[in-house]
């Protein structure tokens, strides 16, 4: 999925180009992609509208419109957002693949959300309804806020019973990781992607809040400067992530992928070692080995 540091470069180039400016059409490819929480009917219900303001929210893209209407989406595994200038967009029938297309009065690009798997979902709805959006209402602690500190990280992280990859990546307690970025913060932090949540010591705890905001901001600032247009994913810098079977850029070990939980995981074997026993193996016990 497009990923927090793609996100926030997202919310950038959508602020610069189209907050201000009126709707004066909406359509989408694909219907079922929509999720209109509100009576009036798609379109109708979002021309003449002003785009008021575009705000990341964890992995999710709000859009408050001048109505107190907000579009919220989620982007999930594929999607992806685009700006098309004006007068260029395609005369053609719509792929299904659109699932939503915004023009815009006043000379401004159109804004594309674009989901070839057609998993995100587009929300319509009003502002005082958006706490009904899943996961998007239950959103967990914001990672890149200041109120992320070392001891809010270590009270939710001490509740947890299981892997810590999959708890870096459960949007209802961090606001929000992905596969790619839960594998850099893991490199970073010197983690094995299978370690348990609970056999962290207090300085493993502190190694990985301090690498969630290294990683994550290390990577905002890297693709803003690379400046690529909003659709662009840029993911060659980074370490872990879609290297398996390459050497780790530390030490020079392949660079293995696991599975871990229902996802698979890249890391380095000796940069991430499992030091701690964290299967007994029974078998070998009873053999006295
Ligand atoms: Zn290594």
């Amino acid at each position: 999925m497009p990923e927090l540091p793609d996100l926030v470069h997202v919310e950038a180039g959508l602020r610069a180009a189209v907050v201000g400016k009126r709707i004066t059409a909406a359509r989408t490819g694909d219907p079922t992609v929509l999720r209109i929480m509100v009576s009036e009917p798609f379109p109708g219900v979002l021309v003449d509208r002003t785009l008021a303001a575009v705000e990341r929210r964890g992995h999710f893209m709000r859009f408050a419109l001048d109505n107190d209407l907000v579009i919220v989406i989620n982007a999930m595994l594929v999607g992806r957002y685009r700006l098309v200038p004006p007068g260029s967009e395609p005369n053609k029938k719509d792929p299904r693949s659109l699932a939503l297309a915004l023009v815009f009065d006043g000379g401004a690009p159109a804004l594309h959300y674009l989901d070839d798997k057609r998993m995100g979902k587009v929300y319509v709805a009003r502002a005082a309804d958006e706490p009904t959006i899943p996961i998007y209402g239950q959103l967990g602690a914001d990672v890149l806020s200041p109120a992320f500190t070392r001891e809010a990280f270590g009270a939710l992280i001490a509740r947890r019973r299981d892997q810590v990859r999959a708890f870096l990546m459960d949007k209802r307690a961090l606001a929000s990781i992905g596969n790619a970025y839960a594998d850099e913060i893991l490199f970073a932090a010197g983690l094995h992607p299978k370690t348990f949540c609970n056999k962290l010591a207090p300085a493993d705890v502190d190694a990985l809040h301090d690498a969630i905001a290294r990683v994550l901001n290390d990577a905002i600032a890297e693709i803003r400067k690379r400046d690529e247009p909003i659709e662009v994913k840029v993911r060659d810098f980074l370490k872990v992530r879609g290297r398996d079977g390459k050497p780790c850029v530390v030490c020079g070990t392949t660079i293995r992928a696991v599975r871990v939980g229902d996802g698979d995981a890249c890391f380095c074997p000796h940069c991430q070692r499992e030091t701690r026993k964290l299967f007994v193996n029974w078998t070998r016990l009873n053999d006295g080995g």
